[in-house]
């Protein structure tokens, strides 16, 4: 069985309250039905998919759902598994972490520490010459803001 990946970030239990707390219906006005469907209902995107993906300029990435930064272009790398990926986000406390145990996999979810919005998970089979982390991300869950 797949260990959960240790990081710095707060795990946090079911019962946790964002300080960007809103009902389900209006997260569904806000966000377009892809974002929902990531960012509230934990979906996952198909891979290949997110333009974030091969995007190389300079920036941040910040939470599609409350605007939030959480990761900066000077994290983010190529790794090949058709996700936009990341070896750290911006500061430890702008992610959560809760061990999710679907699909028959105990994987780490990764989710904005802010509003709780579901970005993916983190595994650690990142760059071994930085944080050894890979911050597995929907890119449906993220925007992009130029520098
Ligand atoms: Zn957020």
């Amino acid at each position: 069985m797949k260990m959960v990946t240790i990081t710095e970030h707060k795990e946090i239990e079911s019962s946790y309250v964002f300080k960007v707390n809103k009902t389900e219906e209006d997260w569904n006005k806000e966000l377009n039905a892809d974002q929902f469907y990531i960012l509230r209902k934990k979906g996952t995107e198909r891979p290949f998919t997110s333009e974030f993906e091969t995007q190389w300029d300079g920036g941040l990435y910040q939470c599609a759902g409350c605007g939030e930064e959480l990761f900066s272009s000077d994290g983010k790398f190529d790794s090949g598994c058709g996700w936009p990926s990341f070896y750290e986000a911006i500061d430890k406390t702008k992610i959560v972490t809760k061990t999710d145990e679907t699909h028959g996999m105990v994987r780490t979810e990764i989710m904005c520490a802010s509003c709780g919005g579901h970005l993916g998970h983190v595994f650690d089979d990142g760059p071994k010459n930085k944080t050894g982390l890979r911050y597995c991300v929907n890119g449906l869950a993220l925007k992009f803001k130029k520098a």
